[in-house]
């Protein structure tokens, strides 16, 4: 060829041939090709500049069955797509039939589907896959390898680079392309794919989201086979949607408890998600700001290698290989960010969408198609785009990638012993040497939750065996020790810091703050000194699982409420058993109780007994009755909406309620319409819908006469595991906010969040409230400072001090008009603060972190909590046309006054537009209440501080107005 070149002029050849043929198909001309796949594959092509020479053909094989073969047909064919029970076939196949693969499965999804793992090496690799996986681990531990030990290793091991997708369903490529790779890589003998084989080892892990991939399967069949409309797809797995890949920190879904466990045994060097939302391909590095918790030499591997595939892409003149401008790199929860906390190279794809039906003429607009630094080869405007497209795009990029990695092996294995190392080092001579979380707080069950979680991760904790000080802080024996000389020491450097996303930054791609401990409402404190470290202290090797149980002798027990999320578990599970709560604090016994306080009277001791020491709870047998003013725990029946227009963020409350083991009914908005509600429920649990507050009432629009159904049947088999029907136009409609508000009105409690506060107010259901959306607020998913501004309400039990760390992303901001006179929420400043009976104690506020650099320069917040302070107050005259109105809406919690005192982590610029505005409601109408969070109680699994908010307000669900100031006669005459 080069000779020819020659004779040519190189200029002609390379316009004539860009790159092709290179060492890669001289070999392959070598082994047999399969010419009916290498035909299938050009004919599916429908634009010939999406292709390389690693792609454009398929070795042929007499042992192990290729994708044709095995499906009749290959993937990037339009028109199909494949389910993950059939990939799983194949891959099992691929294993049994080529001594080069092994597959195995990772775990069961909640559905009880398979989740799964190819590895693919050669065959001597493959047998001593666990010697190399000692290896791995040897390299990520730098205090038990030694420097001679590790040069060694790093020669001889070989990087595992494991390949992940089909986590967000609708974006049906990856698992596609997996299958064809998977083969290719078992077969071919080109030298090319022979040195990704011989110098590294290739996991497959081609659908995460296992149950999410059969139901989009469903609905695309089923909108091909009948023509008609296909059933959004409204589950993806059983909990959520998109945030399956937001999990990465919480840790709730199993497939995410899958892939860490993978990460930890195995110790990929990589780790590769495949996803699609860009034209045509977008190799991940990020705008930044980069997580500074991250060792840089991550952020460098992350450029390193996607140059790679940018750099070979572009050499073979294929359009829209890019890189730098879609993400930021902030954020550690994303699935692919398990690597990058654990030492590992986290990165992923976008790519153009599989389909699979092809789209001719796709025009793409000049955001997409412009000419930039970080895309000097841009997307066009306009291609014809296909299935096969997908494939060869993304193919082609991640074979360059795999043999990148498999050729500059030593460095790729070098940078994991070296970021290693650097966190082992960090914490000897870094600013933070130890973390300490003081076993003795409150909700010490939500402490040793977080224990448990962090150790699930791989982060090693101990407890100290006796008590030292060190830096300042006083530790005592028994007290958690997060040492910071780990290995996955970034892990916690991360989870612990509190974050500091500037405005003037590019736009944040998702959550900004995210700090674990305030999130979760625990007291941690860093150790700024290096002593930490010679202290006695033990190693925990197993999940804390404390035992509870019953003290003294008494027919009445007492269970202080301690704020443990376990309370509401363990009402629940006694729900036979009468219970009262405690209006207020009192003592028994010579101890102290807060209100909210579970007494149980005339006591069933061993069922009560049995409850708690599974549960971890503590309580007392006492002889008397305490004399505290106390209303019965009345066993809600709980009914719970959901919208057929969108379920992602509501599967974070029904997590909280199965974890905890909280009944309830699960039914659609459209199922409310002529409805005796309060006949069947005591509360309705309604979470936000994440649209607006029309689109809520709205619904699937009924437009037409033709149903779309969401249900199980011989066509859509994996449909309709949560909810069916029918057919899922209508919404809730305002008949259906009618009787809603018949509900309420009957005695009912109505629970929610978003745009279901937004709903409830803009169509003037919960009186007095409003949301608004200024202008000036610039936020995302940031921590922020609640006030207690009624600490009366039973909404309140069990917390302790005066605020509380809250999650809020940016709505919604409400605003409660008090009306004249006073008014529950809207007393004055000292009225409430009076009212308060327990002080700020330690683990109580977020104040008492490492020294803070807000936005902007902004103060530090003052360091101690202040007094509670009014909430923001309308004229009444609005919604009240002067008239003086009977029952007001009881401001629970609000954000501080001060601008400056409101963002605790993460990003909040016109911080003064939220100052006083409310953060929980309590809305009473006639003999109901409705009960409205701005802030997100139940979110990703990581704001475990706050499910008791919500777990209150369940529990205390027909005594909410406890503690409110008497009703006026008139509301009692109007009854
Ligand atoms: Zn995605």
């Amino acid at each position: 060829m080069w000779a020819r070149a020659a004779a040519l002029g190189l200029a002609a050849v390379l316009a004539m041939a860009p790159f092709s043929r290179s060492l890669a198909a001289d070999a392959a001309s070598a082994q047999k090709q399969d010419e009916a796949y290498g035909a299938l594959i050009k004919k599916h092509l429908v634009d010939p500049r999406f292709t390389t020479e690693l792609v454009d053909h398929m070795p042929a094989s007499d042992t192990v069955p290729s994708p044709l073969k095995f499906f009749g047909r290959i993937p990037g064919t339009p028109g199909e797509l494949t389910y993950a029970k059939d990939i799983e076939r194949y891959y099992q196949e691929l294993a049994k039939t080529s001594p080069r693969v092994k597959f195995w499965k990772l775990g069961t999804t909640e559905e009880g589907r398979d989740l799964f793992v190819i590895a693919i090496a050669d065959e001597a690799t493959l047998k001593g896959l666990d010697a190399n996986k000692a290896a791995l681990a040897a390299l990520g531990d730098p205090r038990k390898t030694s420097q001679a030990d590790a040069q060694r290793l790093i020669k001889t091991a070989k990087p595992l680079y494991w390949i992940t997708s089909g986590i967000h369903s609708p974006e049906t490529g990856g698992p596609e392309m997996l299958i064809e790779l998977a083969y290719r890589l078992a077969v071919e003998e080109t030298p090319f794919i022979r040195e990704i084989r011989n110098n590294e080892i290739v996991f497959i892990t081609p659908v995460v989201e296992v149950d999410g991939r059969e139901k989009v399967v469903d609905t695309y069949y089923y909108g091909k086979k009948t023509g008609k409309p296909k059933p959004p797809l409204m589950y993806w797995g059983k909990y959520v949607a998109h945030d399956n890949n937001r999990d990465g920190m919480g840790q709730y879904l199993k497939l995410t408890q899958a892939i860490t466990a993978g990460v930890l045994e195995w110790r990929p060097t990589v780790l590769h998600d495949l996803h699609e939302a860009q034209s045509y391909l977008y190799v991940s590095t990020g705008t930044g700001p980069y997580n500074p918790s991250l060792d840089p030499v991550a952020a460098d591997e992350w450029w390193l290698l996607a140059e790679t595939e940018i750099t070979e892409m572009a050499k073979r003149k294929v359009p829209g290989v890019w890189t730098y401008g879609f993400y930021d790199g902030w954020v550690p929860n994303y699935l692919f960010w398990i690597a990058n906390t654990h030492n590992a190279l986290g990165r992923f794809y976008e790519v153009q969408s599989y389909g699979p039906d092809i789209q001719k003429d796709l025009k793409l607009g000049p955001t997409v198609t412009s000419r930039e630094w970080f895309r000097p080869n841009p997307p066009l405007p306009s291609v014809d785009w296909g299935p096969r497209n997908n494939t060869n795009i993304q193919e082609s990029a991640i074979l360059f990638a795999l043999n990148r990695v498999a050729k500059d092996r030593e460095l790729y294995l070098e940078n994991y012993w070296v970021k290693s190392e650097h966190a082992v080092e960090g914490g000897r001579t870094g600013a933070v040497n130890a973390w300490v979380i003081p076993a003795e707080q409150s909700a010490r069950l939500n402490v040793i939750d977080m224990i448990n979680d962090l150790r699930r991760q791989g982060l090693e904790v101990s407890t100290a065996n006796g008590g030292f000080t060190a830096g300042g802080v006083k530790v005592a024996a028994g007290d958690y020790v997060i040492r910071a000389d780990q290995p996955y020491r970034t892990l916690a450097d991360m989870y612990f810091a509190l974050q500091n996303y500037p405005a003037a930054n590019p736009r944040p791609y998702d959550d900004t703050g995210w700090t674990m401990q305030l999130m979760r409402d625990v007291d941690l404190k860093p150790v700024k000194d290096a002593s930490v470290l010679q202290q006695p202290m033990t190693l925990i090797t197993a999940d804390v699982a404390p035992r509870g149980a019953i003290a003294g002798t008494g027919s009445t027990i007492l269970v202080n409420h301690t704020g443990d999320n376990e309370l509401v578990s363990f009402r629940f599970r006694l729900k036979d058993v009468k219970m009262l709560a405690a209006e207020g604090p009192f003592e028994a016994g010579g101890k102290q109780y807060v209100a909210g306080t579970f007494i149980i009277p005339n006591a069933p001791r061993a069922v009560v007994e049995k409850a708690a020491a599974d549960l971890g709870l503590k309580g007392d047998a006492v002889d008397a009755l305490p004399t505290v003013k106390t209303h019965a725990l009345t066993i809600p029946r709980i009914g719970y909406l959901h919208s057929w227009l969108r379920t992602q963020d509501e599967g974070w409350w029904r997590a909280a309620l199965d974890h905890y083991g909280v009944p309830y009914t699960y039914l659609a908005d459209t199922k409310v319409r002529g409805e005796d509600l309060r006949k069947r429920f005591d509360v309705i649990l309604y979470p936000t819908v994440g649209s607006s507050a029309r689109d809520q009432v709205v619904g699937v629009a009924m437009n037409g006469d033709v149903p779309i159904p969401y249900k199980k049947t011989a066509l859509t088999p994996n449909l309709g595991a949560l909810d069916s029907a029918d057919d899922i136009r209508g919404g809730l409609g305002v008949d259906g906010l009618a009787e809603l508000k018949k509900f309420v009105e009957a005695g009912g409690t109505l629970i929610g969040d978003g745009s279901t506060v937004e709903m409830l107010a803009n169509y003037g259901l919960a009186a007095g409230v409003s949301v608004s959306a200024p202008p000036e607020l610039y936020t995302r998913g940031a921590i922020m400072r609640g006030v207690f501004s009624d600490k009366q309400s039973p909404i309140l039990y069990g917390y302790v001090g005066k605020e509380l760390p809250i999650y809020f992303s940016d709505a919604p901001v409400v605003t409660v008009a008090t009306g004249t006179g006073g008014g529950f929420g809207g007393g004055g400043a000292g009225s409430l603060g009076s009212r308060v009976a327990q002080d700020v104690t330690p683990n109580a506020t977020p104040i008492r972190l490492s020294p803070w650099t807000g936005p902007e320069g902004a103060p530090a917040p003052a360091a101690s909590a202040a007094p509670a302070e009014p909430v923001e107050t309308a004229p009444p005259a609005s919604r009240t046309g002067g008239a003086e109105p009977t029952q007001k809406p009881r401001t629970v919690m609000a954000f501080p006054p001060q601008a400056d005192r409101i963002l605790l982590s993460g990003l909040l610029n016109g911080g003064q537009s939220l100052s006083r505005k409310a953060l929980i409601v309590d809305v009473p109408d006639r003999k109901g209440h409705m009960v409205l969070f701005a802030l997100r109680p139940f979110w990703r699994w990581q704001t475990q501080g706050t499910y008791g908010l919500a777990f209150n307000a369940i529990l205390n669900w027909d005594h909410l107005d406890a503690g409110a100031p008497p009703k006026p006669e008139a509301k009692k005459a109007r009854d």
